[in-house]
């Protein structure tokens, strides 16, 4: 190989590096400045109980209205804020603007709400979940709080303990994306989670891939044996549906129910508070 070619291929690469640090330093500053902007954006997806035949809770999503980008979604800047530390402040956020959306839905409506890594190593998440509930009034039973393996990987002892403190406040605990991280099974023995969500990827292929369907199969009996609730995620047809309650599935999420949707579309469908006051039938008690 010639020397000036390789030489000529560092440069163009030192260059392309050079504009990725530049246009992430670019997202860096937008994402700091996002939060006291009011950029951010919690969206809300129904949680639909197969026996029940109802909502039975609701998932809520981040979402950033960027003035240029426009919607950027969670997965691309949720680790650039976990890098630079603005994922505590941010989760703050999003637990108090959820928890008093939430409390105007009806009493049997639950609402999950997704925790990060870092977020789960800050001390300071107890206080702030105590401070969510008491200021919106949403009873501790109606919050489901969601991590995913990715949580308890590092330094066990210290997770297990914030894993019962929250759980010690009365709130159910959910294991996000199941089957997508290492040593799932263990992490089930060591910890009494609330809810297993089967991960999306296997939902995907339960109908032409005869191994995510035993998978599926293997976790519902596993959760029905450790009397866990068990949701399949990702759930956008007909057919999905009818497989997944043919195997007993007890929750689903997915477009196939409803689509991610803003505060005021999901307080109309479950005939929030706010929403049942507001009709015009409704007489002044
Ligand atoms: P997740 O918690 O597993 O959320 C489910 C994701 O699947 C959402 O993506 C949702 O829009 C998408 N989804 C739902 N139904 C379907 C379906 O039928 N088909 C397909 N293909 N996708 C479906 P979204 O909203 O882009 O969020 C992605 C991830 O970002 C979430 O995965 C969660 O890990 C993270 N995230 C979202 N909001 C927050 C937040 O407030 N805090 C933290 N720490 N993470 C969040
Ligand atoms: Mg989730
Ligand atoms: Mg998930
Ligand atoms: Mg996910």
């Amino acid at each position: 190989r010639a020397k000036g070619d390789g030489r000529g291929a560092f440069h163009f690469f030192e260059q392309a590096m050079d504009e990725q640090l530049q246009a992430r330093r670019a997202l860096e500053l937008d994402l700091r400045r996002a939060l006291q902007d009011g950029e951010f954006e919690l969206f809300y997806q129904p949680l639909y109980h197969l026996g029940d035949e109802r909502v039975t809770g609701c998932e809520a999503l981040l979402r950033w209205r960027h003035p240029e980008r426009g919607m950027v979604s969670p997965a691309d800047f949720i680790p650039l804020a976990e890098e630079i530390g603005l994922i505590v402040p941010l989760g703050d956020w999003v637990l108090r603007a959820a928890c008093a959306e939430a409390a105007r839905w009806p009493d049997h409506v639950r609402l999950a709400v997704n925790l990060s890594p870092a977020q789960f190593r800050d001390r300071s998440l107890v206080a702030t979940v105590v401070s969510a509930l008491a200021t919106s009034g949403l009873p501790a039973q109606r919050l489901e709080l969601e991590i995913t393996e990715s949580v308890l990987l590092q330094d066990n002892a210290a997770n297990m303990t914030m894993l019962h403190d929250l759980k010690a406040l009365g709130v159910r605990i959910s294991m996000d994306d199941f089957g997508t991280g290492y040593s799932s099974l263990s992490y089930l023995r060591s910890f009494p989670f609330d809810k297993i969500k089967i991960d999306q990827t296997f939902v995907r292929d339960i109908l032409h891939d005869s191994d995510a369907l035993a998978i599926i199969k293997a976790v519902l009996d596993l959760g029905a044996s450790m009397g866990v609730t068990t949701t399949a995620e990702g759930v956008e047809t007909q057919a999905q549906l009818d497989a997944l309650r043919g195997q007993g599935c007890a929750e689903i999420q997915g477009y196939f129910i409803s689509r991610p949707a803003p505060a005021d579309e999901i307080a109309k469908m479950l005939g929030a508070e706010g929403e049942r006051q507001s009709a015009p039938s409704v007489s002044p008690q």
